[in-house]
């Protein structure tokens, strides 16, 4: 009889085992979220499934999109506005394994209702009442947005980003083409329902998000940073740009078409975008400094950003190996180097607000405008910079979208990034820092799939000229 009751108790403890067992793991799986860790895709499909999802709503509370039931949406926008975000938003998370890139993965939690807590009113128990999850404003400016898109639609493969250096609240992000949101039945699904991302230059996907590009010359104000960083008596080191003196290593690397830019030092080598002046500079430190410096950029080391938000990470090296010539390439933003699009924008951010680096805020919440922040490079090595990328507008490869005449100061680079020296095929830049105190923003103009006459001061120049003008007369 003894032995039957420890046998009947042994298994009570087994069943008190596994119901706390339970319990924890119900409890990790919902704190998890508000710890800041991903919720798992699985439990997001599943929500998906029985809630209809909440309203999307831009800055200025216009409506992008609601859920009208389980698994459908209704776009709110005109036409133009609607194609402009219809990336941004992405296709429905089911049909995508790039749905962290959108803001229908990013805010899926809160659209599906994953925060809500069913159980606290009885009726619930007795009369479950539709499901329908939160709704989501996001930092977007649906009418900027409109307006870019607008500029750049007839581009084959180009993105624009615009951002708010001081807060890191994303304003616009534009990739074309793009894809009609409201015609479900056209996309291009394959036999397990998910979409090709690569389709018509990718146009399901945002581009200044989940894609990275060979930067150019638009990686050099990054790379001084980090040489003045390190060495700040640099600040008055002078290159010979000559005949005879581009080749470094056993490398000869000339600057653009041809130029010999004579005597250069840190002002005029970033204005007239000397490659020997970069080059020369950057060897002047050493792999460790180097290495460390493009760690406190978040170069060659994958940066996690909080609330869900993912964008491919920039790399100065990429997969080659760490040696004198992928360093020398690097330095002029050839080789392996690659930067996604919304993280440049950030970098330049930082040298736009004295070394302080946003956080990307896209979905609002209460504490937006406190978004992470990191000290990147020191104020001085920030104001020096901002002084040569005013001078680079003014007078120097970007001045085709100098804002002068209007009465704004604008500090900016530009690039051009041979891609395909055979083909000729190069991507070129613009990137520009508004440094009025009411539009502290950066906006990043990439053109992807170029032809060998373009470059970033005569192709993506102009457009970022007319990308701003849109902005500053929105103001
Ligand atoms: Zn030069």
């Amino acid at each position: 009889m003894k032995w039957k009751k420890n046998h009947r108790r042994g298994y009570s403890c087994i069943l008190l085992a596994i119901i706390m067992i339970g319990g924890i793991t119900l409890f990790f799986e919902r704190a998890g979220s508000s710890f800041g860790r991903t919720v798992s895709t699985s439990l997001l499909f599943k929500l998906a499934d029985s809630y209809q999802a909440g309203t999307i709503y831009d800055r200025n509370k216009t409506v992008i999109g609601r859920g009208v039931e389980v698994g459908k949406m209704e776009w709110g926008l005109e036409a133009d506005a609607m194609d402009a975000c219809s990336n941004l938003i992405g296709t429905p998370i089911q049909t995508t394994f790039a749905s962290s890139y959108t803001v229908l993965g990013m805010a899926a939690p809160n659209l599906y209702g994953y925060y809500q807590n069913r159980f606290t009113n009885w009726k619930d128990w007795l009369f479950p009442r539709k499901r329908i999850g939160d709704d989501v404003t996001l930092t977007i400016d649906c009418a900027m947005q409109e307006e870019i898109y607008k500029t750049i639609k007839n581009f084959s493969n180009a993105c624009v980003t615009v951002i708010n250096y001081k807060t890191g609240e994303i304003l616009a992000m534009v990739s074309v083409p793009t894809f009609d949101i409201r015609d479900e039945e056209a996309l291009q699904l394959d036999e397990n329902g998910v979409i090709d991302a690569s389709y018509n230059n990718s146009a399901y996907i945002n581009k200044n998000l989940h894609a990275t590009y060979m930067p150019g010359s638009t990686i050099k104000p990054i790379l001084l940073a980090i040489a003045l960083d390190a060495h700040p008596e640099l600040k008055d080191f002078v290159y010979i740009c000559e005949e005879g003196n581009h080749t470094f290593g056993n490398m000869t690397i000339d600057c653009f078409d041809g130029e010999f830019h004579r005597k250069m030092n840190l002002n005029d080598g970033i204005r007239l975008s000397c490659n020997g002046f970069a080059i020369a500079m950057s060897l002047e430190m050493s792999e460790e400094e180097l290495e460390e410096g493009l760690k406190r950029w978040e170069l060659d080391a994958a940066k996690q950003y909080e609330n869900r938000f993912a964008c491919d990470s920039s790399s100065f090296y990429g997969k080659g190996e760490h040696s004198q010539v992928n360093r020398i390439l690097g330095s002029i933003g050839q080789g392996n180097c690659r930067v996604n699009i919304y993280e440049l924008s950030s970098m330049y951010g930082a040298i736009f607000f004295n070394g302080i680096r946003k956080d990307p805020v896209l979905i609002q919440t209460e504490n937006n405008t406190n978004s992470k922040e990191t000290i990147v490079c020191t104020e001085e090595t920030a104001k020096k910079l901002q002084k040569a990328l005013i001078s680079v507008v003014e007078e120097g490869t970007g001045a085709s979208y100098c804002m002068k005449e209007e009465g704004i100061t604008i500090g900016g680079k530009t690039g051009t990034a041979d891609v395909n020296l055979e083909t000729g095929e190069r991507t070129v830049w613009a990137v520009a820092g508004i440094l009025e105190e009411d539009m502290p923003y950066v906006v990043t103009v990439c053109l992807a799939d170029q032809g060998k006459e373009a470059s970033g001061g005569t192709t993506a120049g102009p457009v970022m000229k007319e990308v701003l003008k849109k902005i500053v007369y929105k103001r």
